[in-house]
């Protein structure tokens, strides 16, 4: 039996790593929509069309193709996947995720990731409006000052620069410009397990996931 899971939850509360970590223990399918975001972000970027021009975008969008491979975001054959996790990338995919039409544009490819099998997703909107049938929904979170912690942590580790104030500022308005839209906002979604990940490392996390999902899949 296929089944979904979903992962909500806003920047840095540690949702790929759970949900990568969760798909691999599992053996199914992990659907990461963040990256989908950013990629179309970085290229409407390119193409110098703003987020305030629905049109615009509504038509640059007919013309891009998008496909998931292997955990990869393919657009129009290119794998843009190591250029979309920067701290430009993140304000900016914010700003077009909020538009109506990209929304609509990307529903029905995230939608039909569930046709290849069993799905871990994960989002802001997974659980609310993607999948809002989802065997299993989760919402994590945690405190700004831990989430900003661990962002600077992983970018640290890549050998980025990083300024923990500068950080902890990004994360706390793109969550309330994700909290606030119109479109599609983040929010708990109904029936969801919510789990604060402040005080639990990766592995914690995982190991509570795991334990939810086995009990109620009985699998
Ligand atoms: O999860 P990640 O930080 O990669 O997401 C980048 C941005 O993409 C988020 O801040 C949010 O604005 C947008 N997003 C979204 N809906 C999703 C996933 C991401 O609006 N399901």
């Amino acid at each position: 039996m296929n089944y979904v899971v979903t992962i909500d939850g806003p920047a840095g509360a540690g949702k790929s790593s759970a949900a990568k970590a969760l798909a691999k223990l599992l053996n199914v399918h992990y659907l990461d929509t963040g990256a989908i975001y950013r990629s179309i972000a970085l290229i409407l970027d390119e193409a110098e069309i703003k987020p305030d021009q629905p049109e615009f975008i509504a038509e640059a969008l007919r013309d891009i193709k998008i496909e998931l491979r292997d955990g990869a975001v393919l657009v129009n054959d290119i794998d843009i996947s190591g250029e979309i996790r920067t701290p430009h990338v993140d304000k900016i995919a914010s700003d077009y995720s909020a538009v109506k039409c990209v929304r609509d544009a990307l529903l029905h490819l995230q939608q039909e990731q569930q046709n290849f099998g069993s799905l871990i997703a994960e989002g802001r909107d997974v659980g609310s409006v993607v999948f809002p049938n989802a065997d299993i929904k989760f919402y994590l979170t945690a405190s700004p000052e831990a989430r900003a912690k661990r962002r600077c942590l992983e970018r640290e580790l890549k050998g980025e620069a990083v300024n923990y104030d500068e950080t902890l500022k990004a994360i706390k308005s793109r969550d309330e410009f994700d909290s606030k839209r119109e479109n599609s906002p983040l929010k708990v979604p109904d029936n969801a397990i919510i789990i604060d990940t402040s005080e639990i490392n990766e592995q914690e996390t995982l190991n509570l996931l795991a334990k939810h999902v086995k009990e109620v899949l009985k699998i």
